[in-house]
């Protein structure tokens, strides 16, 4: 779909700004790709999806270019985006939470680091739920946990089908245990939400770890990962101190969790789609 379609106004749905205008560009018009370190013209990191043309290394893609990229049109109605963070514990570390609240506000135009919403993919409706990175290393504090147990639960009441695509670095430490408390308020709610036998589909985009993977993006009733994520609750470095042993190549890489079946599929991101339709096809029936 060409980047002008995108600002098409759609009545009854929100009008956002695309994943290109969302995204943190530094001058000048040329990124560093993470893996290969190759310099690559932006543009066509865009168009390519945030996927390096040079080493197929899938880079962060911000909530809005994810509903973009499953949703029919880059139609979709948003829920929630009033749940605004708080700082209960008045943390401060190398700076206050709220410092960092206000400028990964001021960064990626977003509350917090999840998008809810309703939208069609393949003309399947369905609920979904799109975190960001960008945001706080896309961890879980009180306001992603609200805002997925809300999704979980207007699944419920729709009767709808739910994605959700996680990339978080886990429970966000600024919000202690209130972050914590959302493990278990999310898998609760993710409890009832089995037992109306509706399909979720769980997307682990890089990097899936800690108390997001622990709790929700694992309970997928199929768990799909982006080629080359990192999924896990601890990070590698901090399981290498502890045990003092050297680590597998490639430990907890989404083609390493496959291997062991920890996950059930590694999909590219330009297909993320399509595969995710037809397995709707196959829980719900094909649509018109
Ligand atoms: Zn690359």
């Amino acid at each position: 779909m060409p980047i002008s379609e995108w600002f098409h106004k759609k009545e009854k749905y929100t009008q956002i700004t695309p994943a290109i205008e969302k995204r943190t560009i530094p001058d000048g018009v040329w990124s560093k790709c993470k893996k290969c370190g190759e310099i690559v013209y932006q543009k066509e990191l865009v168009n390519n999806l945030e996927v390096c043309p040079k080493c197929d290394f899938h880079h962060e893609l911000s909530a809005y270019g994810r509903l973009h990229l499953l949703l029919d049109d880059g139609k979709f109605k948003e829920f929630d985006k009033h749940l605004l963070p708080a700082d209960p514990l008045k943390f401060t570390s190398e700076k206050t939470y709220l410092e960092s609240l206000n400028q990964s506000q001021e960064r990626t135009k977003l509350a917090d680091a999840a998008v809810n919403a309703k939208g069609k993919l393949n003309n399947h409706p369905v609920m979904i739920v799109a975190m960001d990175f960008r945001f706080i290393g896309g961890s879980m504090g009180s306001v992603v946990g609200e805002k997925v147990t809300r999704a979980i639960e207007r699944a419920i009441t729709d009767k709808l089908p739910l994605i959700i695509v996680s990339s978080s670095g886990g429970a966000r430490m600024q919000e202690g245990i209130f972050s914590l408390m959302q493990m278990a308020k999310t898998s609760a709610a993710m409890a009832r939400f089995k037992e109306t036998n509706l399909p979720y589909v769980s997307v682990l985009a890089n990097p899936t770890m800690g108390g997001v993977m622990a709790s929700f993006a694992s309970l997928g009733d199929v768990v799909i990962a982006e080629p080359e994520a990192l999924i896990g609750f601890a990070g590698p470095r901090v399981i290498e101190k502890t045990i003092r042993q050297k680590l597998p190549k490639d430990f907890q890489r989404a083609e390493f969790m496959l291997d062991y079946g920890q996950i059930d599929l590694v999909v590219h991101r330009r297909d993320l789609k399509e595969t995710i339709s037809k397995l709707l096809d196959f829980f719900v029936g094909e649509t018109e």
